[in-house]
């Protein structure tokens, strides 16, 4: 590869408040157009802000677990500019003293390193509203429900150097949020999302090159997708003595292709100023000494336990603990399950989440609790029943309130245990087959199969398959 590829994120990840940043108006998603809008959002004349105090903890909490620094005394800016959906003409955001500064994240590679990526800053501000343009014969609605809706903007070093990269340290993040309570990460209605600025240069060279910005980007797929398609387009261009130009970009999920939405000539010039509505913020005394000892478990600990207790591979506890929920939920079975750790995880990735997925469930509405579960490994774990009928009981259990016990009692699938009646079976197969059973004994070794299968269909996969292949090999000989 002649080229380096720079890529930093900006991610809008919106606090969940109850409140607004600055009024009382209530932030919850999905109401009824502009009835969550009080003066203040509306920005009416003679209005003035009041600062959440929780959308300060939030963002104080985010930086704590990012080994930030959290300055006292941040200072909230206004950003002028214009759009239909801001009515006041400018946004109250954090310019030159954010409440957050100077973070670092570690993240996995592909190839197991890890690599730690600087958070340059994370300040506070508030949402603008949303212009609709559906359902409104050719007009456009706005809605200010999101107006002054908290967010805080996580601000990356240039220090990622691929889009897998990118999306890692995207999803390292989503999970950190999540696991501190401060946001609902969900990415449909906006609640996180990325802007994606990318950079080429060869090898070598010292100084970064032009970089385009995707905005809004609000799911880990397209910001993979967006971010490849701009590598491509940045080498083409240079590639044909072209220069890129630094420019705000759109992604457009139809066609898997970003196009310009406005060059720097058309920039806006914010004019910000520090606002003379606010007071720079002065944190509690005990804020910090609280929220530490608020902090969670965070997913890079939790990990590196699940390892230790569990004896989890790295992955397995990768995956398990990425989200908080899923996690708990995992211990949970194991304790049931008396320590079936391995199993637990292969269950609750597998089955389990195929069935939230196919559901469009989370892990806290799920159909079978953990302590139902773990008794479904027990039964495998007891040689009630085979792995692959307990994927047929879980299914009952998951449209059922019945226990695996019960299910299994009811369709009658406990394996069948008895040598005597597992050997009637066996013999009868081998005798009714004696073509196969040359085969075999003739060094055809795929021919094994034929007779495991036989059983199995026989005993309607009710025999153990251990069990199984032990008879056979006793009997074919
Ligand atoms: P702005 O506010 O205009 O978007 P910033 O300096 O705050 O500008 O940078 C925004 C993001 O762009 C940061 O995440 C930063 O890491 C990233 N960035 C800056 N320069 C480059 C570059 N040459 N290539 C890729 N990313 C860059
Ligand atoms: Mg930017």
């Amino acid at each position: 590869m002649e080229w380096e590829v720079v890529i930093g994120l900006e991610i809008h990840t919106q606090l969940n408040t109850k409140t607004k940043i600055f009024s009382a108006a209530a932030t919850a998603y999905g109401a009824d157009p502009n009835t969550q809008a009080c003066a203040v959002d509306l920005g009416l004349p003679g209005v003035l802000p009041v600062l959440n105090k929780e959308a300060v903890a939030k963002a104080a909490m985010f930086g704590l677990a990012v080994d930030a620094t959290i300055n006292d005394g941040s200072v909230f800016d206004r950003k002028n500019y214009f759009y239909p959906d801001l009515p006041k003409g400018y946004q109250i955001s954090q310019l030159a003293i954010p409440i957050v500064e100077h973070g670092k994240l570690e993240i996995a590679l592909e190839d197991g390193s890890t690599k730690v990526v600087g958070i340059t800053r994370a300040h506070l501000e508030e949402d603008a509203g949303k212009s609709l343009h559906e359902d409104f014969d050719g007009m456009t609605g706005i809605d200010l429900n999101r107006a002054g809706t908290p967010l805080i903007e996580i601000v990356s070093e240039p220090e990622m150097s691929s889009a897998k990269e990118a999306v890692a340290y995207m999803k390292k993040i989503h999970s950190i949020v999540q696991y501190l309570g401060i946001c609902d990460g969900n990415m449909q209605e906006g609640s996180f999302r990325c802007d994606a600025n990318v950079s080429v240069r060869r090898k070598g060279e010292m100084e970064l090159g032009t970089r385009t910005e995707t905005k809004n980007l609000n799911s880990f797929r397209f910001v993979e997708r967006a971010i490849n398609y701009e590598i491509e387009r940045q080498i083409d261009v240079i590639e044909s003595g072209g220069r890129v130009v630094q420019e705000t970009r759109l992604y457009d999920a139809d066609d898997d292709s970003t196009r310009t939405m406005r060059t720097k000539e058309e920039a806006n010039d914010y004019r910000y100023f520090p606002d003379p509505d606010l007071l720079p913020v002065k944190l509690d005394a005990d804020l910090l000494v609280q929220l530490q000892e608020q902090l969670p478990e965070l997913p890079d600990v939790k990990q590196k336990r699940f390892c230790n207790q569990y004896g989890l591979n790295n992955d397995d506890a990768e995956q398990i603990s990425a989200s908080r929920d899923m996690a708990d939920y995992f211990e949970q079975v194991v304790k049931y399950a008396n320590g079936e750790a391995k199993m637990a995880v292969n269950w609750v990735s597998g089955e389990l989440s195929g069935a939230l997925n196919q559901n469009n469930l989370e892990i806290g509405q799920t159909q079978v609790s953990a302590e139902r579960l773990a008794q479904l490994i027990s039964r495998i774990s007891d040689n009630t029943i085979s792995g692959k009928i307990a994927k047929e009981v879980f299914q009952a259990m998951w449209s059922s309130d019945k226990t695996a016990d019960q299910v299994i009692e009811e369709k009658g699938l406990q394996q069948i245990l008895d040598i005597g009646e597992l050997e009637a079976i066996v013999d009868k197969v081998v005798g009714e087959n004696p073509k196969q059973a040359e085969q075999y004994l003739s060094g055809k070794d795929k021919v094994f199969g034929f007779f495991v299968g036989k059983v199995m269909q026989i005993t309607k996969g009710k025999a153990n398959p251990a069990q199984v292949n032990e008879l056979l090999k006793s009997k074919l000989v």
